[in-house]
C-alpha cells in the first residue's frame, strides 16, 4: 500500500499559499525578488507537469506600506488604522501583481488575479460564480493568484488571514492538496521558539482536539497575520473537504518539488472528508 507521502505524486489540483514574511527581506521589508522568482518557476514547473495550480499570496499590505513609507507611522484612531491598511493594500496588491505578471510571463504562463471576501463564500450566488470562474481559469491553463480583497474587506466581511483563505479556496475548487509555505518547519507539540522541548510532528492522520490545541499559543511573524492557530483552522477546512495539507518552511522554495515528489518534509495532514462539513456555514461563523 502506498504511503500518504507517495500518494502526493498523484495530486492533480494544488493550492499553494505563501505568507508575507516569506516574500520580503526581513531587514528592509522590500520584496525578495530571488525568492519570488523561484516560487514562480516552481509553480510553472508544476503546471508544466500537467497539474493545476493556484497561488494564494499575501504581501499586499506589506508591499503597500513599503511603497508609501507607512511602516513607522502610527495612525491614532481605529478608523485611521483601517483606512491606512486598506489604502496600502490597494497600492501593494497592484505592485505585487505587476511583479507576478512579469515573472510568470517570462516562463510563458498566464497569471490571473482573484480577490475574495467572506461574501464570496457565504452568498450562494457569489460562491457559485467564483467556483465557475476558478474552473474556467484552470481550464484555460491560467494560474490564479488569490488574495483577500483587503481594500474593501472590513471586519464584518473579512476572512482575516490567508491560511484560512487558502483552505477555503482549496475547498471551493475541490483541490486535492494544500501546501502552506511559512517561516516554520511544520507543526510542533508547542511553540519551538519558546519551548526547546517542543517535538516536531511529521504526520497527522486525524485532526483531534489535542492537535487543534497545539496551535493556540502561537501568533506568527510580525508582518503576516497567521500563526499556527490559523494553520490548524486551515487544516480543519482542507482535510474536512477532502484535501491533504502540508505545512513546510519557505526558506528554500525548492521544498515545493520535494513535497510533490513524496519526500518527507514538513508536516502532512491526511484528508478526512466529512460529508456534513458546510463550507458556507463555517465561513459565516468565522470570528464569531
Ligand atoms: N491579505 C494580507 C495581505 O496580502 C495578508 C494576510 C495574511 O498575512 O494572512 O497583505
Amino acid at each position: 500500500m502506498s504511503t500518504l507521502r507517495e500518494m502526493i505524486k498523484d495530486k492533480k489540483r494544488i493550492v499553494v499559499k505563501i505568507g508575507s514574511s516569506s516574500l520580503q527581506h526581513a531587514e528592509t521589508g522590500d520584496l525578495d525578488y530571488i525568492r519570488l522568482e523561484k516560487l514562480v518557476r516552481e509553480l510553472c514547473d508544476i503546471r508544466n507537469q500537467g497539474k493545476e495550480v493556484i497561488l494564494v499570496s499575501s504581501g499586499a499590505v506589506a508591499a503597500g506600506r513599503k511603497a508609501v513609507q507607512m511602516q513607522n507611522l502610527h495612525p491614532v484612531t481605529r478608523e485611521e488604522q483601517i483606512a491606512v491598511k486598506q489604502a496600502c493594500a490597494a497600492i501593494g496588491q497592484a505592485r505585487l501583481m505587476m511583479v507576478y505578471q512579469k515573472i510568470f510571463s517570462e516562463y510563458n504562463h498566464v497569471a490571473a488575479q482573484i480577490l475574495m471576501t467572506k461574501d464570496t463564500i457565504v452568498d450562494n450566488m457569489n460562491r457559485y460564480n467564483a467556483h465557475n470562474t476558478f474552473a474556467e481559469l484552470l481550464y484555460m491553463g491560467a494560474i490564479p493568484i488569490v488574495n483577500e480583497n483587503d481594500t474593501v474587506a472590513t471586519y464584518e466581511i473579512e476572512i482575516g488571514d490567508n491560511d484560512t483563505l487558502s483552505a477555503i479556496v482549496a475547498a471551493l475548487v475541490e483541490a486535492d492538496l494544500l501546501i502552506l509555505l511559512s517561516d516554520i518547519d511544520g507543526l510542533y507539540t508547542d511553540d519551538p521558539r519558546k519551548n526547546p522541548n517542543a517535538r516536531f510532528i511529521e504526520q497527522v492522520d486525524e485532526l483531534t482536539d489535542e492537535y487543534m490545541h497545539m496551535g493556540k499559543g502561537s501568533t506568527g511573524s510580525s508582518v503576516g497575520t497567521g500563526g499556527m492557530n490559523t494553520k490548524m483552522i486551515a487544516a480543519k477546512i482542507a482535510t474536512s473537504c477532502g484535501a491533504d495539507m502540508v505545512i513546510a518552511n519557505s526558506k528554500d522554495i525548492g521544498v515545493l518539488h520535494e513535497i510533490l515528489s513524496g519526500e518527507k518534509v514538513g508536516t502532512i495532514f491526511k484528508a478526512n472528508k466529512d460529508e456534513d462539513f458546510d463550507l458556507a456555514e463555517f465561513v459565516k461563523n468565522l470570528h464569531k
